[in-house]
């Protein structure tokens, strides 16, 4: 396996070796002097959890469930670009015909960190850095060159198939008679998908006759990736016996998610994982997740998460847990609800990550899926090992201190981050969940949905705080702490783009919370500060908003609230991302993993 760490020795050998090196390289793979500068504010972190105390089962579990993240990776690669994996192919040979030169060795380590031939540049473009086609918002998982306006306008006279053309699980393509039968004969090489997916072999075969009557069709996941599918189906199987004895819950889970992944319904799955009492180890398994998708963003993509846990942390959470539905009670919405007393909370070691899950996110809350989280809860993941990684707090900490008044840069701490982003998983549990007519908030806020959803779940949390101050789960400090990290976590380094729904509702808080006095900013100095007594009443004022913006379940009022709310000025924003960028030591993180990368 290639050595992801780019040593210092090797960027001087990269600069030494420049002209000769891009020379060499064909029309189309960026010379070093573009990859470098984004390398330059690279770092690699490796997660190294303790894995001594597994049993040989639960060890030959990890074994085959790293197989299986190895296949998913694939499909999550191919499923965000269509030259994905052939590029990564070409790039790997040219690598090696050319001596494994410093400029193939960068674009392998720019793969690594993109998962796939389309970079973030220092600029926040997204840019190809492999000869293949620019990234457009289709991914792979609606056809090439279609457009919204051409899907709208099928599905207005061709209504009864939205459902599957805008499925989560789905895959659209448009209607040949190629495609049509390069399906039909994956139902014929498996017949399993052929059974548990009923009336879609008469479905294709409709598309193969008569093309011109299906300008577009869906298959599931389990169809356009087959392959893939089946061998994880098999690798979820092996690991489910080799922990029966141990982990008979796990096992189970397993099972069931195996079966899951081909026929694309989750309910028993997520019913065992999230209701299931495992004794160490834990799977983040399946498409959840639809920030990928720029389209409409429904599209759920690949991740698996493998995971131990840290059985004392995790109990000490719990028990902090009590005054969930009072939380839920003082929400700022009409038509409060029930809140599950026993929510599973958990925290963990990362024993590796793929797809979706790959990179630094702290925590996890699934399922999203609003019927199996009322039947059987969700359960939350937090990553302790990627929370308490001292190289990522201390460059957070430096561009934190960059830009704020110095008597509150200390009231930053780790466990701000900590408890701030426990509640923002939780926060995911409170608050609206449907609109006022029923529609799951995803279908009737489409694009919009994980904005408003995300921003929700970090108001919540801030919400909570000044209760959980009251009720003697904080003190002073560490409610100082999770604000110092609320703010924080709205500082951009870069203009956020729309299809970035993090960024986008982390500057429309930031914007919010400046205009009403939370925050307010010295242009002279450059520098915020926090005005902590206004912090109650300005966020439960957004939270207001946002929840009403969920209940209408209206994407119009949701854009013009965007559009409001995501001012961009040269004075202000400007001068704070430059501040942040000059003082990060990197703004992008290889997250390596001793369990598949090898090394200590
Ligand atoms: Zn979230």
């Amino acid at each position: 396996m290639k050595n992801f760490t780019l040593s210092c020795v090797a960027a001087l050998a990269a600069l030494a070796t420049l002209d000769s090196d891009a020379a060499d390289l064909p029309s189309g793979y960026w010379p070093v002097d573009l990859s470098q500068p984004i390398l330059d504010k690279t770092r690699t972190i490796r997660l190294a959890p303790d894995l001594s105390e597994l049993t040989d089962g639960e060890r030959e579990a990890v074994r085959q469930l790293l197989e299986a993240g190895a296949l998913l990776q694939q499909i999550y690669e191919d499923s965000r670009h269509p030259e994905a994996r052939a590029s990564l192919a070409r790039l790997e040979a040219l690598h090696a015909s050319t001596g494994a030169g410093p400029a193939t060795g960068n674009l392998l380590d720019l793969y690594r960190l993109n998962q796939g031939p389309i970079a973030t540049t220092l600029d926040n473009r997204r840019e190809a850095f492999l000869p293949v086609a620019p990234e457009a918002p289709t991914r792979n998982v609606y056809p090439q060159g279609a457009t919204r306006e051409e899907i709208d306008a099928f599905l207005a006279t061709h209504p009864q198939r939205r459902d599957a053309i805008l499925g989560e699980r789905t895959v659209v393509r448009r209607g040949t008679r190629d495609d049509a039968a390069r399906d039909l004969a994956v139902l014929r090489k498996y017949p399993v998908l052929d059974t548990l997916h009923p009336g879609l072999a008469a479905r294709l075969r409709a598309v193969a006759e008569d093309p011109a009557r299906h300008a577009f069709y869906a298959v599931p996941q389990s169809v356009a990736w087959a392959d893939e599918l089946m061998a994880v189906y098999e690798r979820l199987n092996r690991a489910a016996d080799a922990v029966e004895s141990d982990d008979a819950e796990f096992a189970r889970y397993l099972r069931n998610r195996s079966r899951d992944l081909l026929s694309d319904d989750y309910e028993s799955g997520d019913a065992a994982w999230v209701t299931g009492r495992f004794n160490r180890l834990n799977l983040q398994i399946g498409s959840y997740e639809t920030y990928d998708d720029a389209l409409y963003g429904v599209k759920a993509f690949m991740s698996l998460s493998l995971l131990i846990r840290d059985a004392e942390a995790s109990s000490r959470l719990a028990a902090g847990l009590a005054s969930l539905q009072a939380v839920e009670d003082a929400l700022p919405y009409q038509g409060k609800k029930r809140v599950r007393e026993n929510i599973p909370v958990g925290a963990y070691e990362v024993i590796a990550d793929f797809g979706q899950a790959r990179g630094a996110n702290t925590a996890t809350i699934l399922p999203n899926d609003e019927l199996f989280s009322r039947r059987y809860g969700r359960t939350i993941l937090l990553r302790e090992n990627i929370m308490r990684d001292p190289v990522l707090f201390t460059n957070t900490k430096s561009a934190w201190d960059a830009v704020m008044t110095p008597a509150q840069r200390d009231d930053l701490r780790p466990d701000g981050n900590f408890n701030r982003t426990l509640w923002h998983e939780i926060g995911h549990y409170l608050g609206v969940d449907r609109d006022a007519t029923g529609r799951p908030l995803d279908e009737a806020l489409e694009s919009t949905a994980d904005s408003f959803e995300e921003m929700k779940a970090d108001l919540v949390s801030l919400f909570a705080a000044e209760r959980l101050r009251t009720a003697g789960y904080y003190d002073d400090a560490s409610l100082r702490s999770v604000y110092a990290s609320g703010i924080l976590r709205t500082l951009q380094s870069v203009k956020p783009r729309r299809e970035q729904p993090y960024q986008t509702m982390q500057l429309m808080q930031f914007n919010w919370f400046l205009e009403h006095g939370l925050i307010t900013f010295d242009p002279q100095a450059g520098l915020l500060s926090i005005h902590y007594e206004r912090y109650p009443e300005v966020v439960t004022s957004l939270l207001r908003e946002v929840l009403a913006i969920q209940h209408a379940g209206d994407r119009q009022r949701a854009e013009a609230f965007m559009q409001r709310w995501t001012a961009w000025t040269p004075d202000v924003h400007e001068v704070i991302a430059g501040k942040r960028r000059a003082s990060l030591g990197f703004r992008y993180v290889i997250v390596t993993f001793t369990a598949i990368d090898g090394g200590g």
